[in-house]
């Protein structure tokens, strides 16, 4: 029995890992310190900072029909989601800010400069659950608590807290998390997890113009394989029906 015993353990193991990847698995956030009605204040006011600083009160109309058409595609994520927050978009219009990143709350923040990038509503969606797993996970009330811990600051005051605490990679173990638990999420609101790979992908092939001597990141090429992991594991390999972005013109 013990030689039987070895020889079965790895073919196991093997069976449950047929890819060779191991499923990746949460990481650990420091406890929320928090409760959630504090963190939702807390964002109001961060979010608040943002939009002044980033002359976000009063939006054109381009970019409030933009926001709308954001907004909608985050509630069509929404009824997925663990915690039961506000999900609100914030669209910053300049074109050099290919990102977006997540403030407490619910608040999740969109530049214009990654939407040009994308082809895809599919795209789109996945940036935005990316970022909404940055709060649903728990990682942006880990870093509060975090804040919390080494500095002696009041949550309730605006003047003790910055909008651009929030926008610092969680790093590779957390971003990775948000691709992963995030293509769950697009799944579930019948977006496509494929877009994870083409917006990724578009980075790399941005890459090779625009720094021909560097090699791809590793940061970016890890989340590709992490993603088609992930449908090879999920046997999602036929959701790639997409639909074409929509970004609207003020005068349509
Ligand atoms: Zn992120």
């Amino acid at each position: 029995m013990p030689r039987l015993a070895l020889v079965g353990v790895p073919l196991l193991l093997a069976l449950a890992a047929p890819l060779g990847a191991q499923e990746p698995t949460a990481p650990g956030n420091t406890a929320a310190a928090v409760s959630d009605s504090a963190e939702i204040a807390l964002g109001a006011m961060l979010a608040r900072q943002f939009d002044r600083d980033r002359g976000l009160v009063n939006p054109t109309e381009q970019n409030r029909r933009m926001q709308a058409y954001l907004q909608g595609i985050a509630d069509s994520l929404a009824p997925y989601t663990r915690r039961k927050l506000p999900w609100t978009i914030h669209y910053d219009s300049h074109p050099g800010f290919r990102s977006g990143f997540a403030l407490p709350g619910g608040h999740i923040v969109i530049g214009a400069g990654i939407l040009a990038l994308m082809n895809t509503e599919d795209q789109a969606a996945a940036v935005i659950a990316h970022e909404i797993i940055h709060i649903d996970g728990g990682q942006v009330q880990g870093r509060i608590a975090d804040i919390l811990a080494k500095e002696h600051r009041s949550l309730t005051d605006s003047t003790q807290w910055r909008w651009g605490e929030f926008g610092r990679s969680y790093g590779a173990a957390r971003e990775n998390w948000c691709d992963y638990d995030g293509a769950k999420l697009v799944v579930r609101a019948h977006y496509s997890p494929h877009a994870y790979e083409s917006i990724l992908k578009t980075f790399v092939a941005l890459g090779t113009v625009w720094t021909p001597d560097k090699p791809a990141p590793k940061a970016i090429t890890d989340r590709i394989t992490q993603i088609r992991d992930e449908i090879a594991r999920e046997h999602w390999e036929k959701l790639t029906k997409t639909r074409p972005i929509a970004l609207p013109y003020s005068n349509d």
